[in-house]
């Protein structure tokens, strides 16, 4: 779904969704690992809210949004649910120069003053008002926007990719698959267990290493 910047109010534009959402639940879904050929989840909850406020000629985004995605364990190759529940706070700008790391300014209290503030020159006159909520100093990227839109699906889409694991894990505690027969482990033991490991090196064992002392 794309808003068009002008559109976004300075007191704050609210964008409600859930899974009757086609847009949104279509960007949950294209996070889903799948087997090839295999269906994704049939059904998964879906929640969040977004809130675009323009501060001089920055877009602010803070949100936060509920919902499962799909991933395969790294250890079992089982497809299993993750919940997953990113807090959502971005920020975008039209002018390049400005587009940069920034963060968010605190007070001698460390309380969140609501401004942002960066490396990048010309930042000062970009201070901005809005409601800290909480995030103290957090270094924020200022995404350069080329259109006078924003899609809030790249933005979900963003928020929701850091979440996903390196390795995902079914659970802990997953035993993986034998690596002898591919077994799941964790339905029970295979018969690999019970056959004595043989190594191409464990003749070796039995090899003495002919350095006689005659
Ligand atoms: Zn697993
Ligand atoms: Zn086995």
């Amino acid at each position: 779904m794309k808003l068009f910047l002008h559109e976004i109010s300075e007191l704050g534009t609210e964008i409600q969704f859930s899974d009757k959402d086609k847009w949104a639940m279509d960007c949950v879904c294209s996070v889903d690992e799948r087997f090839e050929g295999q269906p994704v989840l049939s059904s998964r909850p879906l929640l969040g809210q977004l809130t675009l406020r323009r501060v001089d000629g920055v877009v602010v985004v803070q949100g936060n949004m509920n919902t499962e995605v799909q991933l395969i364990c790294s250890r079992c190759a089982a497809p299993y649910r993750m919940k997953c529940a990113p807090t959502i706070s971005a920020l975008y700008c039209r002018d390049p120069q400005m587009a940069g790391i920034a963060h968010i300014e605190t007070d001698k209290q460390g309380r969140a003053t609501g401004k942002v503030a960066g490396k990048l020159s010309g930042h000062a006159r970009h201070a901005h008002d809005f409601a800290g909520d909480g995030q103290t100093n957090q270094d924020l990227d200022i995404t350069y926007l080329a259109e006078d839109e924003i899609d809030l699906s790249t933005v979900l889409l963003e928020h929701l990719q850091l979440q996903i694991p390196f390795q995902p894990l079914c659970n802990e505690a997953c035993k993986g698959i034998c690596a002898n027969c591919g077994a799941d482990q964790n339905r029970g033991r295979c018969a690999c267990s019970k056959i004595q490991p043989t190594s191409p090196f464990s003749a070796l064992k039995n090899l003495r290493i002919g350095a006689s002392k005659n």
